[in-house]
């Protein structure tokens, strides 16, 4: 059973990143594989993915944020800026205040519901079509991929548009949800249950299907993207470890430099509609 979790408390309690999965494995190695770091994927890179089979792609909160779907970071604006996620995306913060978590939720509904896929959602699109198997694994919530048009999706972290009893977990369509904006309603199946967003919140236990799936997909890919991610959140953080572990080159796509960085075979230092159609291009170059 996987928890999410125990590392993003320390990242929000403002402790050091070293906690991670990734960096302990960088100072037990002594591994350092960091390559080049242009905006184009290096040529050597670019032709073992050419000739791969399975390809998997990680995708956090950044691969979202060109749609206009803020990461939690940024998400704490207006009302919001006095809570931190954690005090808004755990099971005890609904038990305590299910009105609160519930309206933070309609909100970050609402700007899913005005989001559409951007660029990078397209050029993963158009890889599915060129290799024979792309999975897509997705720590974000908001449906993106599916809505862009990619098959193959594990989602780790569920999805906000569906909910469920807050007790027994079974879903609840959207018809029980009319005319809730501002509060959560009863469970149709068990009494003192409420209707709660269908995602997985911190400290609780990722769906067994989805970690199973995206764990062999990640032992079995020959190319391993990490797009948008802080390589925080557990048991997500591990998947591209586990591609590296069994031989996959790993490109990390981030503006930013994460814990995976220094495992990676290539930090692409770009935003993911830049890098991931930047990509398709050189792929479509090579045909
Ligand atoms: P995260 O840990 O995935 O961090 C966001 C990362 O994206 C950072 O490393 C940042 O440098 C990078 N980034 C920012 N803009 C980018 C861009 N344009 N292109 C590429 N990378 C970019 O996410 P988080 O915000 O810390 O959230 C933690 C968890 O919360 C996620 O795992 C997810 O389950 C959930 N979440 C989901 C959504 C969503 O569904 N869209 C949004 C926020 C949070």
């Amino acid at each position: 059973m996987y928890n999410l979790p125990f590392i993003v408390s320390y990242v929000f309690r403002g402790n050091r990143v070293e906690y991670t999965d990734a960096r302990a494995a960088s100072t037990k190695t002594g591994a350092y594989r960091r390559g080049p770091m242009d905006q184009k994927l290096d040529r050597n890179l670019l032709e073992q993915l050419r000739h791969a089979n399975h390809v998997v792609v990680l995708t956090g909160a950044g691969m979202s944020a060109e749609s206009g779907i803020p990461t939690f970071r940024d998400a704490q604006t207006g009302m919001w800026a006095k809570y931190r996620p954690e005090d808004l995306a755990t099971p005890e913060a609904f038990q305590a205040n299910p009105q609160r978590v519930w309206q933070w939720y309609e909100e970050r509904r609402r700007t899913v519901g005005k989001a559409r896929p951007h660029a990078g959602h397209l050029a993963l699109v158009r890889m599915a079509s060129v290799f024979p198997r792309v999975t897509i694994i997705t720590q974000n919530v908001d449906g993106l991929h599916q809505m862009a048009g990619s098959k193959r999706v594990i989602e780790l972290h569920g999805n906000i548009n569906r909910s469920k009893c807050s007790i027994s977990h079974r879903p609840i369509s959207s018809d029980w949800l009319a005319d809730s904006d501002l509060q959560p309603p009863p469970s149709p199946y068990v009494k003192g249950g409420l209707a709660r967003p269908d995602v997985v919140w911190f400290g609780e236990v990722l769906p067994q299907g989805a970690i199973d799936a995206a764990t062999n997909a990640a032992r079995t890919c020959d190319f391993c993207f990490s797009v948008g991610t802080t390589s925080l959140v557990q048991p997500a953080a591990s998947l591209p470890m586990h591609a590296l572990r069994h031989g996959a080159p790993l490109v990390e796509i981030n503006p930013q430099e994460t814990p995976l960085s220094s495992q990676s075979d290539q930090c692409i230092r770009a935003t993911a509609s830049q890098a991931l159609a930047g990509i398709a291009a050189q792929l479509d170059g090579m045909r």
